[in-house]
């Protein structure tokens, strides 16, 4: 599947919104977005002002998409099957992104991005109770162990990711076993538990696809 492939950094600034698409960085003095850069373009408050209810309903659910690391494609699909769900329709497409086998990777801290996640599951380092799983995509369900293989735990950019991000610890529904370099997802988060993407408004995303 197509790729962004051009600056991310652009993209936060863009949003206007810390992003977190390029591990490290994003928490240094580097982060264009602490420096206040403005966004591309035109003036983001002369914008702003400007901007219909679409206008802010699709700013909402382009950073949603690109937190993620998603296309147009497959993050509309994602939003069908929030949809078929019981419940409301927003919590579910929270559940299911959380759900997806390189964010679970990233919020295991086996990773410093969901960007460097995705990698190291399409290449193959990580298997879901025991069978490798090469499928960024792949929904991760309750009680399954994550885990890095075994040759793969020597991998430089896996230690270190766990070093750094590992000692600030991991969500509420995941539980990390930081030495055997194995995470267990122990259930489907609720909407409440997603701290770091609090300030997302879902229902706004919800509102642009019902039209
Ligand atoms: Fe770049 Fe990360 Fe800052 Fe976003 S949060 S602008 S990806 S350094």
């Amino acid at each position: 599947m197509a790729r962004y492939t051009g600056p991310v950094c652009r993209l936060c600034r863009a949003e206007q919104k810390k992003l977190m698409l390029k591990g490290d960085r994003c928490k240094s003095d580097k982060c264009p977005v602490n420096k206040k850069r403005p966004a591309p373009g035109k003036d983001p408050k002369a914008r702003a002002g400007k901007r219909s209810d679409y206008g802010v309903q699709l700013r909402e659910k382009q950073k949603l998409k690109r937190i993620y690391g998603m296309q147009e494609k497959q993050f509309s699909l994602f939003f069908e099957r929030a949809l078929r769900m019981p419940g409301i329709t927003g919590e579910n497409l929270f559940i299911l992104l959380e759900r997806r086998l390189d964010n679970v990777v990233y919020r295991l801290r086996f990773a410093t991005s969901r960007s460097q996640a995705r990698q190291i599951v399409l290449h193959g380092h990580v298997v879901v109770n025991g069978k490798r799983v090469n499928i960024p995509s792949y929904l991760v369900r309750p009680e399954d162990v994550i885990e890095i293989k075994e040759p793969s735990k020597n991998m430089v950019i896996i230690k270190e990711a766990l070093k750094e991000f590992g000692k600030s610890g991991v969500m509420p529904w995941l539980q990390l076993d930081p030495d055997g370099m194995k995470g267990t997802f122990l259930a489907s988060p609720r909407r409440s538990d997603i701290t770091d993407l609090a300030d997302i408004k879902e229902q706004m995303i919800v509102e642009l696809y019902s039209k």
